[in-house]
């Protein structure tokens, strides 16, 4: 029973446009590989992972096969790929519920090949991914340890080398050098594994920032034709509606996105309590912040524990009635404080966004009264706290309920 009022409200028709604006960015090159990992990013496998599949996704890439075996559920014909690699143990239910399983070392061959052979797997018939590392120096084999981890892969007899991929380190990074070595050690590798007579149907390469950036889809495209495979480009931030912005040699670069996004995540609460302070009033730990003027502060049920970044102590803003209200003092673990001396009319109760949008009058009256919009996302609080919007996201916590919207 949640009667705590915070939640997050996840916009199913929000999240099948960006899907549908990315695919056709792909389109002339590419499919997608629609990126779930971490409860899609902090929204929710469960709603997100089924309506991206009714929207058309043919794969889904998960973090583990824990995750696999959550999505595999309620998406009983996708293409699931556990990106993260998989542990001692999770053999058998990689192979029971038909997962795709990431490797790249002779230690994970030689444990899925045993797994199959106990099963008595007929030949060929568990398809693995094999990550290359090109250069993030991660996840994958390196270019030197390719041809001992292939032979490994040949000998498993019941293993089907069905794709073969990898991660570009800073794909944000336009005209990056990184980013054309990487691709070329990428080439490389193709060539290296069609030498040996493996052949791949799916290769796959490149992020959110890869797919709307553009240029190297092309390239890419070609390399896949050369061996007879099929490309995809894995997105995932983009799909939940944000993205990093291009830079270039430390610079911002000023460059619109070929495509709108739209956030698919409302976070909101209700005010819990209304007060008027004095001047001289400190508010919450360590007393950070006093009222200079006489105010009238909102408390909000919502604190680091629901993941709101305690970086936003004094800095962030939430929307109450389209408008923005500062937070006061810290974020406690449960709570926060925020001025609502400018608003009119609050009331407790009332609706209150920490993530999403809001209609707000512009002041104005009569014939000049607009209607705006106002907007706080998690872009504004990875600024305000230092981080990226994937931290933002991922960090929303358990116990704040998801809920599935229009
Ligand atoms: C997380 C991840 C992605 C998606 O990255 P975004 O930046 O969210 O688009 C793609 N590929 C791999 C291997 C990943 O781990």
């Amino acid at each position: 029973m949640h009667t705590r009022p915070i939640w997050a409200e996840i916009s199913r028709s929000r999240l099948v446009a960006n899907y549908r604006a990315l695919q056709s960015v792909a389109a002339p090159h590419a499919g997608l590989l629609a990126v779930v990992k971490a409860d899609a990013y902090g929204h929710g496998v469960t709603l997100c992972a089924p309506w991206l599949v009714e929207a058309g996704a043919e794969w889904l890439g998960v973090t583990s096969v824990e995750e696999g075996l959550l999505v595999r559920k309620h998406c009983p014909q996708a293409h699931i790929l556990v990106l993260c690699g998989f542990w001692p143990g999770d053999e058998d239910a990689l192979i029971e519920h038909a997962l795709t399983p990431t490797l790249w070392t002779e230690r994970s061959i030689h444990l899925l090949a045993r797994a199959a052979e106990r099963k008595k797997m007929p030949a060929q018939s568990v398809p693995v991914h094999l990550e290359i590392d090109t250069g993030m120096t991660r996840q994958g084999a390196a270019l030197e340890d390719l041809p001992s981890v292939l032979a490994s892969l040949r000998a498993a007899k019941a293993l089907r080398l069905d794709g073969v991929f990898t991660h570009f380190a800073s794909p944000e990074i336009l005209n990056s050098p990184q980013n054309d070595a990487q691709q070329a050690r990428f080439a490389q590798a193709l060539q290296r594994i069609d030498a040996d007579g493996l052949r791949p149907a799916w290769i796959h390469a490149g992020n959110s920032s890869t797919l709307l950036a553009q240029d190297r889809l092309p390239a890419l495209a070609a390399t896949a034709k050369t061996y007879g495979a099929k490309l995809l480009v894995r997105p995932g931030l983009a799909l939940y509606g944000y993205a990093l912005p291009f830079v270039q040699q430390d610079e911002s670069l000023e460059r619109p996105l070929s495509v709108t996004l739209q956030p698919v995540l409302s976070w909101k609460t209700r005010i819990a309590a209304l007060r008027t302070v004095e001047p001289g009033t400190a508010v919450g730990y360590g007393a950070t912040f006093v009222a200079q003027h006489t105010m009238r502060l909102a408390l909000l049920p919502v604190g680091y524990a629901d993941g709101l970044n305690r970086g936003l102590s004094s800095r962030g803003s939430v929307l109450v009635r389209g408008q923005r209200a500062s937070i006061v003092g810290r974020v406690s673990m449960d709570l926060i404080v925020v001025d609502v001396s400018a608003v009119a009319e609050v009331s407790v109760g009332e609706e209150v966004m920490l993530i999403g949008e809001q209609a707000g009058a512009t002041g104005a009256v009569g014939a000049d009264a607009k209607q705006t919009i106002t907007r706080v996302t998690a872009e504004d609080h990875a600024q305000w706290a230092g981080t990226i919007p994937y931290e933002i996201l991922c960090a929303i916590s358990v116990r704040v309920p998801r809920v599935g919207a229009a």
